[in-house]
């Protein structure tokens, strides 16, 4: 682990611009993981703990709608002439062509000689972000070196696939190993531009490294919540709940209502650690009973909870007769549910699949299993876009269904967040 004091200095250093001469929080070691982010002192829910801003950016392009997005502003530009008339191979607006930042990358690039400079290359575009850090400020790179990287087999990949786009890419190993570190810091720490919305319901369009954000651990019910200003791209991080001095600040690394299992296995794959959080630690998740499902005696009305917490596959037991349920029963429980509801989800009608919602499916699925949960968002989404054809109950149906959603939030002590205003905005309209 790298010293958390030379990580704070670095880090006071790139926030300077900020001016913060009183900063919230301050970099230790955590009891989660390695380093992690405190408060200096006493905060009130809503507080702004620290504002981040990026330490590489650059566009996502995983999507072939957006190649035509301007490296620089990040606006999408016309359909056609949108690639830099000086051979860089980025596309740029003619504002940001004239810029600074411009001038780096396309120098840069251009001296690597794009073999077909014309055509947006969706490898080439993403490649930017990384290559930004050949440019940046030895204190910008320190920084980045400071940061947690998995260096595992994939992670020289990207740069090597980039490598067969231009006619004279570097062989300096130099250069090359800093690339290729800025992917795997970017690979286990950074943001990226995904299908689906993140893990609190925010949208987010590119690649990105936000450097102090990057040193929070996580919590399934974290205390923290981050947005985007939308000019400038930094982050604001804000206290969810009221927090105490010297308290680690947490986020999430994982959807905010999935249950138990999923979430333990998401955790352990992705980012090889077992969370060992109050909620982790409670089969009925404070009582929300995300993850339960009913008895498999149909006699009996209880629900059934796993054994223990933590473990990938572990047996149910009910609450009230004891029964005990193997996982691979529970599994085929849990599938035929979200089947189910997912045919329902994917055909046309919203009607229909309301109408399910609310009366075949508690006979099959408790009413706060996270598969209930992620329909009813499902719902809401489509009803906030369009009041579609589903009469005029329609609009209770989605203040009933924001009302469920916040209550299990409030009963998981999950404070502000994007989705908490999401859910009290559509309920309220
Ligand atoms: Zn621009
Ligand atoms: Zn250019
Ligand atoms: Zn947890
Ligand atoms: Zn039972």
């Amino acid at each position: 682990m790298i010293c958390p004091k030379r990580t704070s200095e670095l880090l006071e250093q790139f926030l300077e611009p900020f001016k913060d001469k009183d900063p919230a929080w301050e970099v230790g070691v955590s009891k989660i993981a390695g380093r992690g982010v405190f408060t200096t002192r006493k905060l009130k829910r809503g507080d702004v703990i620290f504002r981040d801003m990026p330490l590489l950016i650059g566009p996502a392009a995983r999507k072939e709608d957006t190649l035509n997005t301007c490296t620089v502003c990040f606006k999408l530009l016309p359909d056609t002439k949108f690639m830099c008339r000086q051979n860089c191979g980025l596309p740029v607006c003619n504002l940001c062509g004239k810029k600074k930042q411009h001038k780096a990358d396309c120098d840069l690039f251009r001296s690597w000689e794009p073999c077909e400079p014309d055509v947006a290359n969706s490898v080439i575009i993403r490649l930017l972000c990384v290559a930004r850090a050949l440019n940046c400020p030895k204190e910008h790179r320190d920084l980045l070196y400071c940061l947690q990287a998995t260096l595992d087999n994939n992670h020289r990949t990207e740069v090597r696939n980039a490598a067969k786009c231009f006619r004279k890419f570097p062989t300096d190993k130099k250069l090359l190993e800093i690339m290729n570190r800025a992917v795997a810091v970017l690979r286990t720490n950074g943001f990226d531009e995904t299908s689906d919305r993140t893990n609190d319901n925010q949208e987010f369009f590119y690649r990105a490294l936000f450097p102090l954000f990057a040193l929070l651990n996580h919590d399934c019910v974290p205390n923290s919540y981050y947005t985007f200003d939308e000019k400038t791209n930094n982050m604001i991080v804000k206290a969810s709940v009221d927090i105490p001095a010297g308290t680690e600040i947490t986020t999430t690394y994982t959807k905010l209502f999935t249950g138990n299992i999923a979430r333990h296995l998401f955790l352990k794959m992705k980012k090889t650690f077992t969370c060992k959080c109050e909620r982790c630690s409670d089969p009925t998740e404070k009582g929300t009973f995300i993850s339960a499902i009913y008895c498999r005696d149909t006699n009996c009305t209880g629900l059934a909870v796993p054994e223990i917490t933590g473990m990938p596959h572990p047996n149910f037991n009910c609450l009230e007769c004891k029964q005990k349920s193997t996982h691979a029963q529970v599994s085929k429980a849990q599938d035929l549910a979200a089947g189910a509801i997912n045919a329902k989800t994917n055909s046309k009608s919203l009607k229909t699949l309301i109408q399910y919602l609310k009366e075949k499916c508690p006979s099959f699925i408790p009413d706060n299993n996270y598969v209930v949960i992620e329909a009813k968002l499902q719902v809401i989404a489509r009803l906030a876009k369009s009041l579609e054809d589903c009469g005029e109950e329609s609009v209770g149906t989605k203040a009933q269904f924001c009302q469920d959603i916040l209550d299990i939030m409030d009963k998981l002590g999950l404070g502000d967040c994007v989705m908490r205003t999401y859910l009290e905005v559509e309920k309220a309209k």
